[in-house]
């Protein structure tokens, strides 16, 4: 029998930290996950602590090991995922400065206004690829600057996590491409720092981490975490791409013309060029994942969260019934929802509850129903809230679609993927045949896949298509497709004309409530 070999993927979340084993057919060997504190002392603030993170990495990978078994010599490589935009500051000796600011954190939603209307944003954004926006760690450094001064005297470095995690594992601060086009600060097609960003930031390049492709290799790991972790210290440790981009490569949505769509708690979707594209209405993100692959989305707040909401806020009889019947509360809600005809009868719903991300960007958004007819009963409430989610997903896609034109297949991922109908739902609505994947730890896989590439083990990515396996495919329903095209430009018009309103009730709600 041919040697086995193994590949071990690490996902560096705003959760937890994950290690998933795979062999070359794409089984998942082993895996662990390290769940950390995501600190909330207010709305605006969202903080990690960068130490508890990487004991978190150390110990994902070690606990995965042991679990595997494996002969450790058959380990072939380390490939690294992470979430985008978290900024830190440390200082000339590598001490930290400040917390891990994630994505979620707002504090910098003033400098993201400033740098917008005032210091040429847009320019800076069709260069960068990063929507100006508070989660970009160029809005947080302009904060930071303003009300940290004290910090940002001190500060050698303004670095991600997954850069903390290389440094402490390798002594050396570098930055995957990936990483670096999801701060703001980064040009595309140079391929290194932006000088007019760098300047609205006012840091300097020797600021930030060397950047590298993401096929970077490094070696030299510190003998005692090499140890700590059970691995071998010659084993190369590739330093990958963010959790979005990877997402894509480990859905198998890397082919121009596939559409990657994730609802979790949040959402997105994000479907791959061959060359950098940027927006010229400023709606949707460009990542790198190579030189050769880039991906151009839209991250939207409003996914699964919403029928978290829904379920704990209006659905107590629904969620007694499904624990009599030891079902999921989930299960319950989306049953009833398929009770009801698509459109929910003419109920339409904005799930702009926690504001908006793509495509409106707009932080003073806010959710509607709209059409309540006496007619109309809690299932059709329960229907609308999906087909709302979905809608809007839909509405980021005719942004994507201007610049990478129409997508002829859907590879979907995240927690609504366990729901038939929802699945069903999605199909109808994007008018365009779903493909569920298997694998559900698609980052660790893209991760894993990309390792393989870089350490020249494959010579494109096509391996991921044997190595996902899938679920459930759906074919659109024409009367449902047509039904959803009917009631889309009133949904459209609808999030349009309340422009100005969302910005009344969001001062109002600011007044009053906080
Ligand atoms: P994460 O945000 O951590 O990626 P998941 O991908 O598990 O989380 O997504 C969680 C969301 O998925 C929930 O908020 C819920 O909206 C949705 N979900 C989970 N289970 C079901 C189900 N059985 N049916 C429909 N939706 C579900």
């Amino acid at each position: 029998m041919p040697e086995q070999s193994y590949y071990l993927g690490v996902d560096i979340g705003t959760t937890s930290t994950k290690a998933v084993l795979f062999d070359r057919a794409g089984k998942v060997i082993a895996g662990d996950t390290v769940f950390y504190a995501l600190e909330t002392p207010n709305p605006l603030v969202a903080e990690q602590d960068p130490e508890e993170i990487f004991r978190a990495v150390l110990t994902s990978v070690r606990k995965t090991i042991r679990k595997s078994e494996i002969d450790t010599k058959q380990l072939k490589l380390v490939s690294f995922s992470s979430a985008m935009h978290s900024l830190i500051a440390v200082d000339a000796t590598g001490s930290l400065l400040t917390q891990s600011i994630t994505w979620a954190d707002t504090r910098s939603a003033k400098h993201a206004k400033y740098i917008k209307e005032r210091m040429n944003g847009h320019e800076i954004y069709l260069r960068t690829g990063t929507p100006i926006h508070a989660m970009s760690p160029l809005s947080k450094v302009l904060w930071l600057k303003d009300e940290k001064p004290e910090v940002c005297e001190h500060a050698a470095k303004f670095i991600g996590i997954k850069e903390f995690v290389f440094h402490e594992l390798f002594g050396t601060y570098v930055v995957d491409h990936s990483i670096a086009s999801a701060t703001g600060l980064f040009n595309l097609e140079q391929l290194d720092w932006d000088k007019e960003a760098l300047a609205v930031a006012g840091i300097t390049r020797e600021q930030l981490s060397h950047p590298v492709p993401t096929t970077h290799q490094l070696t030299g790991l510190v003998t005692e975490h090499a140890l700590f972790m059970g691995i071998p210290e010659h084993v190369p440790f590739i330093i990958g791409a963010s959790d979005g981009v990877l997402a894509n490569l480990g859905v198998d949505a890397i082919e121009p013309g596939v559409l990657a769509v994730t609802i979790g708690t949040s959402g997105a979707i994000r479907t791959v060029t061959t060359e950098p594209k940027t927006d010229p209405k400023g709606r949707t993100f460009c990542y790198a994942l190579t030189e050769n692959h880039w991906v151009v989305g839209g991250p939207v707040n409003n996914g699964g969260i919403i029928l978290r909401w829904l379920r704990d806020e209006f659905a107590s009889s629904e969620v007694e019934t499904a624990k009599r019947l030891g079902i999921d509360p989930y299960d319950v809600l989306t049953k009833i929802a398929d009770t009801v005809n698509p459109g929910a009868d003419g109920l339409l719903f904005h799930p702009y509850l926690t504001g908006e991300r793509a495509p409106l960007w707009n932080a003073n958004a806010r959710g509607s129903f709209f059409g309540l007819s006496i007619h109309h009963k809690k299932q059709h409430m329960i229907r609308a809230v999906l087909e709302g989610i979905v809608f809007n997903l839909y509405t980021v896609l005719l942004a994507v679609e201007e610049l990478t034109g129409e997508p002829v297949r859907i590879q979907a991922s995240g927690g609504f993927a366990r729901s038939d109908m929802w699945r069903q739902l999605l199909a109808d609505v994007f008018d365009k045949p779903v493909v569920i994947p298997e694998s559900f730890e698609s980052s660790c896989l893209g991760a894993v896949v990309l390792g393989m590439y870089a350490i020249g083990e494959i010579d494109d990515f096509s391996i991921v298509s044997d190595m996902i396996g899938q679920t459930h495919t759906h074919e659109p329903q024409e009367e449902a497709a047509g039904i959803y095209r009917e009631l889309l430009p009133i949904y459209i018009r609808l999030s349009r004309l309340l422009t100005a309103e969302y910005e009344s009730i969001a001062d109002f709600q600011r007044k009053h409530l906080e």
